[in-house]
């Protein structure tokens, strides 16, 4: 049978103490055992079911946790400050000094810069290679690699990971694929094409509200007890833990995500296809002209789409600056990074979100001055926002009115 990733969410159900429709809080920091035997075996790890410290784990966490597990079909999984709370701990886990990654180039930024400028400190070293072909991933190898990075769509330009492929490479060599799936919750589950490990920033599309970060380690039992060791636990030692009342307000938000994702996913393939059909150099992986687009489709969950992220390029800096300043006055979205939001929101990743990577790099990836990424929000009416964005470009020549369609 098909996999339901929202099933699998909906079906999990928590009560209150006094029989509250949502699970409660639990706001504290420590917890109380009977027995000193008992406390002791909690640190030892054989107490099932006790809680000790809100850093090593809470109920409210643990809600979360298992909820998200769920939805990506994995053994169980951990909830973090941050997405790159939830990434760098599975880095540090996962690879000591000597050891090596092999990465997709076209990530997010923030995870860019830790590989290339962090981990170096602690002589991890990592190969940038084209996520999209597979030669050149496995000729990256070598005897000392030990991880597998990808995003399953890249931020920001939209590239897919073949992520079966690279299972099977990961798998031929004894190596940990770990997949962040933020950019395409319910859409693709990475698991279950063969991740070892998959990473969310809840920040995004899971939370949905754009009023906290929030990130998730999703993976096997054994991987995220690793993690949470009170010995050498890359989680617990270096302390990016969501609070107990963050996960609480991102669990109920997560009980809509599909009803949302349904709704970014049919608004950005609107504007996708109207853009293209302008002449807009436009991505999204909805688009047949995608590279990926039977890739995407070959991996899908049925329902959610190709996700609410998009990309046009308005040929300048200069020119995007413009538009985005101008559809913001229009109340089209705001000027903003993130994405997920109800509210469509825009940025030119190269002077922002990618500004880490160097230009010469940006360049080679094809990461343009031009590129504006949006993530396409919630429009009850799409059509009247696309009419709207259209006028913008057209005042700002960047589309001419001649060009017009009528839709
Ligand atoms: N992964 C992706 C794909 C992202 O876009 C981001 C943030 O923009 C992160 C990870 C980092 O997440 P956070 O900002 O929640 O730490």
């Amino acid at each position: 049978m098909a996999f339901k990733p929202a099933n699998n969410i909906q079906d999990l159900q928590y009560f209150g103490e006094f029989g509250g429709v949502n699970p409660s809080i639990s706001d504290s920091s420590t917890y109380t055992f009977l027995s000193a035997k008992t406390m002791f075996d909690t640190f030892e790890g054989n107490a099932d079911g006790c809680y000790l410290y809100s850093r090593h784990s809470s109920p409210s966490n643990l809600y979360l946790g298992e909820a998200l597990a769920a939805m990506e079909d994995t053994e169980t999984a951990n909830v973090s400050a941050s997405g790159m709370g939830a990434i760098t701990p599975v880095i540090m886990q996962l690879c000591g000094a000597g050891d090596h990654i092999v990465s997709s180039r076209t990530i997010y930024g923030g995870t860019y810069a830790f590989l290339k400028n962090f981990t170096p400190r602690f002589h991890i070293e990592t190969s940038f290679v084209d996520i999209t072909n597979l030669e050149m991933v496995e000729a990256a190898i070598t005897e000392n690699t030990k991880v597998l990075y990808c995003e399953s769509v890249s931020n920001p330009l939209l590239e897919v990971a073949d992520i079966k492929g690279l299972a099977e490479i990961a798998k031929r060599h004894n190596l940990k694929l770990v997949v962040d799936n933020t950019f395409s919750p319910l859409s693709i589950s990475p698991a279950k094409l063969g991740a070892d490990v998959v990473i969310h920033s809840l920040t995004k599309f899971i939370n949905g509200s754009s009023d906290t970060v929030g990130g998730v380690v999703c993976g096997t039992q054994e991987f995220i007890n690793d993690l949470r060791n009170v010995n050498d636990g890359a989680s617990m030692l270096l302390g990016s833990t969501m609070d107990s009342l963050r996960a609480a307000s991102v669990l109920k938000n997560l009980r809509t995500l599909h009803i949302r994702m349904q709704q970014h996913s049919f608004n950005a393939q609107f504007l996708a296809e109207k853009f293209e059909h302008d002449g807009l150099k436009t991505v999204y992986p909805g688009l047949q002209s995608h590279p990926s687009h039977e890739l995407f489709k070959s991996m899908m969950n049925d329902k959610y789409g190709f996700g609410g992220m998009l990309t046009i390029d308005v040929g300048s800096l200069e020119k995007a600056n413009e538009l985005m300043e101008l559809m913001q006055d229009k109340n089209l979205g705001y000027l903003a990074v993130s994405l997920g939001f109800y509210k469509t929101l825009f940025s030119a990743p190269g002077s922002s979100t990618s500004s880490e990577i160097p230009e010469e790099e940006q360049q080679e990836m094809g990461l343009s001055d031009g590129l504006i990424r949006f993530s396409i929000g919630l429009d009850a009416d799409i059509e009247r926002t696309y009419h709207m964005m259209r006028d913008c470009m057209e005042a700002l020549d960047i589309l001419s009115p001649k060009a017009s369609t009528s839709v």
